[in-house]
């Protein structure tokens, strides 16, 4: 979010929300203690995967993650999931993340001091070691870099390199399901456990997922999003 001294000539907040309805805030270090004393729960949560895309809404353009991100979920209509539209304020306001405490929409230096810190990933909040193990194991599979070298790859290699693009998503989309299924994990932590399904984030790449009724699925072309 760009600094907007001249459009809200404030001096202290007045709790409009506008800030909490444009996007919410990405979890840093000094976070953690909201989920480990539960303010905060993984199902509020969802990971933004190294190598991904995400809108910045500090430098207000489409950035490439470079590393793990912990991002509180958004309402399907936008804004944070933890802001209530009625009351307009937030629900967890004494326990919200260090980036809501200090924003202040007219002078954005504190909020930068807490920006430009050290960032909240998954290996901090994980503690059981089967469930790491097997964020590592998707990782090595499906990763972001793996995705886009088979991508990128398309060109020189055609349908070899789509089938191998498929193939990733296939395994990232079955897997969900499979692992509910056999760990019992809450379905609601799915994102924050694995990231985004790549069936929706591969559009980054300029790929679609068109899903048909028996359950198959085909990639069709949209507009790229990510240089390269
Ligand atoms: S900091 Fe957020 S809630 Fe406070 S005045 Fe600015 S936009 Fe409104
Ligand atoms: S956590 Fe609270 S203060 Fe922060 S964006 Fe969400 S509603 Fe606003």
């Amino acid at each position: 979010m760009k600094n907007n001294r001249s459009e809200h000539p404030r001096t202290h907040c007045i709790r409009c929300g506008e800030c909490c309805i444009v996007a919410s805030p990405t979890l840093q270090a000094q976070d953690l203690p909201l989920i480990q004393g539960g303010a905060i729960a993984a199902r509020d949560l969802f990971t933004i995967r190294q190598g991904e895309l995400v809108w910045d809404n500090v430098i207000e353009a489409f950035t490439v993650t470079g590393q793990d991100i912990l991002k509180v979920r958004e309402k399907q209509e936008g804004g944070c999931v933890f802001f209530d539209d009625n009351a307009k304020a937030c629900t967890i306001y004494e326990k919200r993340p260090a980036q809501c405490a200090a924003m202040a929409c007219w002078d954005m230096a504190e909020f930068m001091r807490v920006y430009k810190g050290a960032k909240l990933a998954r290996r901090d909040v994980v503690k059981d070691g089967v469930v790491l193990g097997l964020i590592e194991a998707h990782e090595r599979r499906c990763s972001y870099e793996a995705l886009q070298a088979h991508v990128k790859a398309i060109e020189t290699d055609g349908e070899k390199a789509v089938e191998k693009v498929i193939g990733l998503l296939k395994f990232d989309h079955q897997m969900r399901p499979f692992l509910l299924q056999k760990l019992g994990l809450n379905p609601d932590e799915m994102d924050f456990l694995f990231g985004r399904p790549l069936a929706d984030t591969v559009v980054m790449f300029g790929l679609k997922v068109v899903r048909e009724p028996d359950g198959t699925f085909f990639l069709t072309r949209v507009e790229k999003r990510v240089p390269g």
